[in-house]
């Protein structure tokens, strides 16, 4: 089905003004955003609009009782100039599958990604050209009917915002594994993108930080046994020449660069498993000097080096070097700017004329 959206266009970009070689971190936002809400019982008609404040009901339910989700993922632009997304579908089926968890309605998945890239298309000029840089895009869905009470409210938003990001530092990071929180357990939100998730998160993550850690490494609720993730990406290991990462237990979020990841490391002929992981096995993998690399992925970071994880005052070291790790980034971002061949057919192209 082929959607009309509403466009009105800035009078005058601010494009020109960006300094491409020094993007300040989530602060600077493009012209337009597109935006849909949801009355009724259905979704009306989409706009893309210049960005401009939205007057918010101190009822608005999201504030109140945290319907409110979100996805991430990021615009890059090839070589021969035209913008690409990378497997925007992907975020449409997750946004679907968060919706459902937290009791909103569904998106259409064909307009999320005609959206994104009309959206895109009128944006070009601001995605950032250089290696590791891109457009960040954040699709992102909450109540906004004024009420008091708890059911699931009848009136959402679903916005999408777009910032351009310059290449994030490839710093090897340091993790504090938590023992005393916990992010998400079985039968709760952790597979969801939702925000309260990450509401629970930000106090610990305060915590691991003024310890001198960058991030928290999320252990299961139960036993404080089994490695989950780490605050905004999931996590891979190589030991003694194999790749292993947390299976999906309803409790971790469903990265899509962890599912990319995993499909590039089968292409080049490692062998993958996703399966139970104590941090135990990760300590004795470390003592034994089998702990060949640690990596997190996610679309912000695209691979993180991890140099050591803290757990129970003791420090768990990595090996020196990750080679697969930088490697499969390197692939990874050939892919999204159209270097290499795309062997999965993950790009999307957007037409610049689309708008
Ligand atoms: C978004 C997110 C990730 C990474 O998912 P990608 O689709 O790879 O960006 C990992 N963990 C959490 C908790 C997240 O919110």
């Amino acid at each position: 089905m082929k959607h009309h959206i509403e466009i009105q266009k800035v009078a005058t970009s601010k494009a020109g003004e960006l300094d491409f070689s020094n993007i300040p971190l989530g602060t600077t936002f493009t012209d337009h955003m597109f935006i849909c809400d949801y009355a009724n019982g259905e979704w009306g008609v989409p706009r893309i609009q210049p960005l401009e404040l939205i007057p918010t009901h101190p009822a608005a339910m999201a504030l109140h009782y945290g319907q409110a989700i979100f996805e991430g993922m990021k615009a890059t632009v090839g070589v021969d100039g035209s913008p690409m997304l990378f497997r925007a579908d992907k975020n449409a089926a997750r946004l679907n599958f968060s919706a459902d968890r937290m009791g909103m309605p569904d998106f259409p998945e064909d307009l999320f990604v005609e959206g994104l890239k009309q959206l895109v298309a009128l944006e070009h000029n601001w995605i950032p050209p250089m290696d590791g840089s891109a457009l960040y895009l954040r699709p992102f869905m909450y109540a906004d009917e004024p009420f008091i009470g708890m059911r699931a409210a009848n009136n959402y938003k679903f916005i999408v915002m777009a910032s351009p990001a310059g290449p994030f530092f490839t710093n090897r990071i340091k993790l504090y594994a938590e023992t005393k929180y916990i992010r998400a357990v079985e039968g709760g939100t952790g597979e969801a993108k939702a925000a309260g998730n990450y509401a629970a998160a930000i106090r610990p993550t305060e915590i691991a930080k003024s310890k001198g850690y960058d991030q928290v490494l999320w252990l299961d609720a139960v036993e404080h046994k089994y490695i989950q993730e780490v605050g905004t990406m999931n996590i891979f290991f190589k030991i003694d020449g194999k790749f292993v990462t947390p299976k999906r237990d309803g409790a971790i979020l469903d990265g899509i660069t962890r599912m990319s990841v995993i499909d590039l490391l089968r292409h080049k002929g490692y062998e993958v498993t996703e399966r139970s992981i104590t941090i135990d096995e990760i300590e004795e993998a470390s003592k034994n000097k089998t702990l060949e690399e640690a990596f997190g992925t996610g679309t912000a970071v695209g691979i993180a080096y991890i140099q050591e994880i803290g757990f129970e005052g003791r420090t768990i070291h990595v090996s020196d070097e990750s080679p697969v790790g930088l490697d499969v980034n390197d692939t990874l971002n050939a892919i999204k700017t159209g270097k290499i061949e795309d062997p999965f057919n993950w790009m999307i192209k957007v037409e610049k004329e689309l708008v």
